[in-house]
């Protein structure tokens, strides 16, 4: 499913965040996108387990990245599977916040890689996508083992 931008900050997009954000942390997970829940609007949510909390990315685009490095990566779509997944090690990503203001995000490690990852989503790609065909062909069999289907 792939999203349309947000034109309107209000109160819907307020309330959906709020759901948003709660789902997120029911999972758990670290991350989510709009679309993920059946809504095809351009805004995600996450939580890079650092002081700030949770945090709300609306129109995000990618406009640096730098580096690669392989890190350990799973998805609230397909529970319980985690693969080694090599992207950019750094991501800056500028987005608006719930008030309407841009601003940036940007960052290695844990945060680099869910930036990457949520925004995948939001352009309608799954985890899959971001896998070399070898390891996606494994990662297939798995979930096809497990009656999970493409996710
Ligand atoms: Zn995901």
């Amino acid at each position: 499913m792939e999203t349309k931008p947000v034109s309107d900050i209000d109160d819907s997009l307020r309330s959906l965040v709020e759901s948003m954000i709660e789902t997120m942390y029911e999972a758990p997970g670290v991350g989510l996108a709009a679309n993920q829940i059946g809504v095809p609007r351009r805004v995600a949510v996450f939580d890079a387990h650092d002081e700030l909390g949770p945090r709300v990315m609306v129109n995000p685009e990618i406009v640096e990245t730098e580096g690669e490095v392989e890190f350990e990566e799973g998805c609230l779509s397909v529970p319980g599977h985690y693969w080694e997944i090599a992207r950019p090690a750094f991501a800056r990503v500028r987005a608006l916040d719930l008030e309407g203001n841009q601003v940036e995000y940007a960052g290695d490690g844990l945060l680099g890689r869910v930036l990457q990852h949520e925004i995948d989503h939001l352009n309608g790609l799954l985890l899959l996508d971001a896998m070399p065909k070898r390891l996606r062909k494994k990662a297939l069999k798995e979930l096809r083992d497990e009656g999970l289907g493409l996710a």
